[in-house]
């Protein structure tokens, strides 16, 4: 079936991107192009090792290495790494790691305009997008902004392959999250929904490749393929129900980021199919089975992800006052939300039941 609309509006950042196993080498070479002399490399301290290794692969074009990115990007730290860039005059920012590091970078962009070359080393998709989520005094605000949006990406598949098997699953169904509903997005376009679906059937085909053998280059491969146009697509249109959701729970009950993510997904996603079966449609056709909903939980399952809110710290006390929150500040999704069908899915989600039809 064609994507085709009647009318649509569509908008791509001019970003390059560089993929391949091993491609991260290049990344010299890569400054050059873009002119570039001074990076700062950026990482969590978890990956401070891959930090020196891409500061060795940099040699004198390397003029400094920060291994403070933490979640949430704190402004207190993205501020202590910009005044690091400013001191070392550095010409650009390397962020080797998931969209923790991303953010540090782009908060530094935010701040000096300077560019950025990321190195994604998870399926989140920050890089693909000119958006940031910073967080002061506990609270998380997002802002979007061409400002930070990264110039060269390198897809190393290489660098996924150390992804713990667990957090590969949750970052995966992260990514496809961004893809789910971007179906819906009002500002979507045929090309937005085209890259969509292919992100979908590359996480669908390549993801059990990887989990049976993690270090698959090309299965890894795959799944970042995937992540990229996931990413692209949370980069291009709007999100809804299952990422606003998943922000309330994040922010309010602590909870991890890319688990809420993988639980929330097929409850998120089979409450809005009720409203929109036919944009949705696709993505029970690509899992051959009956509805989308369906389709995500059973791949959730398949691929033993977590299923319940309940097992990622989540209190059953806690569901009533999330259904609060999160219809607090309305926003647009395909489907008016009111509190008792909230309540419904998150009892639902808690429980790790599979969604209702
Ligand atoms: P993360 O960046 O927080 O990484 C989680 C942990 O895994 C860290 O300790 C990290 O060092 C480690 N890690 C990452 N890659 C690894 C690898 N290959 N091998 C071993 N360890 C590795 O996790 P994430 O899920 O990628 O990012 C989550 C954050 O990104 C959240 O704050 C979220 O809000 C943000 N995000 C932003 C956007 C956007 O467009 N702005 C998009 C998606 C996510």
């Amino acid at each position: 079936m064609s994507m085709f609309q009647e009318e649509f509006v569509t908008s791509s950042a001019s970003m390059r991107v560089r993929f391949g196993a091993g491609v991260r080498r290049a990344i010299g070479e890569e400054m050059e192009t873009q002119g570039l002399s001074h990076a700062l490399i950026l990482a969590t301290p978890q990956q401070a090792g891959t930090a020196q290794e891409i500061a060795e692969l940099l040699g004198a074009r390397a003029c400094g290495t920060f291994t403070g990115a933490v979640m949430h990007t704190p402004v207190s730290i993205s501020e202590e790494a910009t005044e690091i860039a400013l001191r070392l005059q550095a010409d650009c920012v390397v962020a080797v790691g998931g969209g923790s590091t991303t953010g540090l970078g782009k908060a530094i962009a935010l701040r000096t305009d300077l560019p950025q070359i990321v190195v994604p080393t998870t399926y989140a998709g920050s890089e693909a997008t000119p958006i940031l989520g910073q967080t002061e005094g506990g609270r998380k605000t997002t802002i979007t902004t061409p400002r930070v949006q990264p110039e060269v990406v390198l897809y190393d598949a290489e660098l996924v392959c150390s992804l713990p098997v667990g957090m590969t699953v949750t970052s995966a169904l992260n990514a496809m999250a961004h893809a789910a509903e971007g179906l819906y997005a009002r500002n979507r376009s045929p090309i937005s929904t085209l890259m969509a679906l292919e992100g979908l059937r590359a996480f669908r085909d390549a993801l059990p490749r990887v989990l049976e053998r993690p270090q698959d280059l090309k299965a890894r491969g795959e799944t970042l393929y995937g992540a990229w146009l996931c990413g692209t697509v949370l980069g291009q249109v709007g999100m809804a129900l299952h990422h606003k959701l998943c922000h309330t729970l994040g922010g309010s009950f602590d909870l991890p980021h890319a688990d809420t993510h993988a639980v929330i997904l097929p409850h998120a996603i089979s409450f809005n199919e009720a409203a929109v079966p036919d944009l949705l449609a696709p993505i029970a056709d690509i899992f051959g089975v009956r509805t989308a909903g369906r389709a995500l939980y059973d791949f959730a399952v398949a691929t033993k992800a977590p299923i319940a809110l309940r097992d990622i710290g989540m209190k059953e006390t806690d569901i009533d006052r999330a259904a609060d929150i999160a219809t607090q500040t309305p926003y647009w999704n395909p489907r008016p939300i009111e509190r008792e069908g909230l309540q419904r899915l998150l009892r639902a989600a808690w429980a790790g039941e599979a969604p209702s039809p």
